[in-house]
């Protein structure tokens, strides 16, 4: 995956996660679904009578974190916005009427629309939007409940023992991995996926490879758990 294609499913994904870290703010909000990781479960929309003067939602019961993560959403939004247009040479008048503030999604869309041409022009963009998006993509993902692509899941492969490539044992070689979603693909599943080294399950185990790493699709998540080893509680040094 290119940077570029890293950055607009990123942007995408702050894009869909707006409406769930606004409805966390709404008081009386079940917020149970939190709990469990479902990637880009949406919720119904706000209706624009339940939030409070520009936009941002009526800080009952206060939440910080959401809060300013909201804040800080919709601050990129408009930084990236204006920035992507000023490298492709837009005027003033392709950005949204409505300030970021009120809702990031418009400027979010701008940026995805102008990405790739504003990297072609100025080869700097892409490291710079990538660095901008790092800590709220993150954070959302974190009050959502999300799994983001590339996370380390905090078990040991049973296979390889958690091998390295210095044939180190007891790494953290398990990682959830979104493979590029295109409309001809048959199974845009999110995988795990072990990076250990000479990992080999028996096929019994994992009947499913991706560039010769075992992988186990979704619906085998629960019974990969159950197989899994915990790390070590000693800090290892790579
Ligand atoms: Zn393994």
């Amino acid at each position: 995956m290119s940077t570029v294609d890293r950055i607009i499913a990123d942007l995408n994904y702050l894009e869909a996660a707006w409406p769930n870290l606004v409805t966390l703010k709404l008081p009386g909000t079940a917020r149970a679904w939190v709990e469990r990781p479902r990637p880009h479960t949406i919720t119904a929309p706000v209706e624009p009578d339940q939030l409070g003067l520009a936009g941002v939602p009526r800080p009952a019961p206060a939440d910080v974190d959401v809060l300013d993560l909201l804040w800080q959403i919709a601050t990129v939004a408009d930084d990236l916005a204006r920035t992507v247009c000023e490298v492709v040479d837009l005027g003033p008048d392709f950005l949204p009427d409505a300030p970021a503030s009120v809702d990031p999604r418009p400027w979010l869309a701008v940026v995805i629309a102008w990405m790739p041409q504003a990297h072609r022009d100025d080869d700097r963009t892409a490291p710079w939007v990538a660095q901008q998006l790092r800590t709220p993509v993150a954070a959302a993902a974190r009050l959502l409940g999300d799994i983001r692509d590339g996370q380390a899941l905090n078990a040991i492969c049973p296979w390889c023992a958690g091998r390295s490539t210095d044939g180190t044992t007891g790494c953290r070689t398990l990682q959830v991995h979104h493979p590029s979603a295109r409309a001809d693909d048959e199974d845009p599943d999110e995988l795990i996926v072990c990076f250990g080294t000479n990992c080999g399950p028996p096929s019994s185990a994992c009947g499913q490879r991706w560039h010769g790493h075992p992988a186990w699709p979704r619906r085998e998540w629960d019974w990969l758990a159950s197989q899994l080893t915990a790390p070590a509680t000693e800090s290892r040094t790579a």
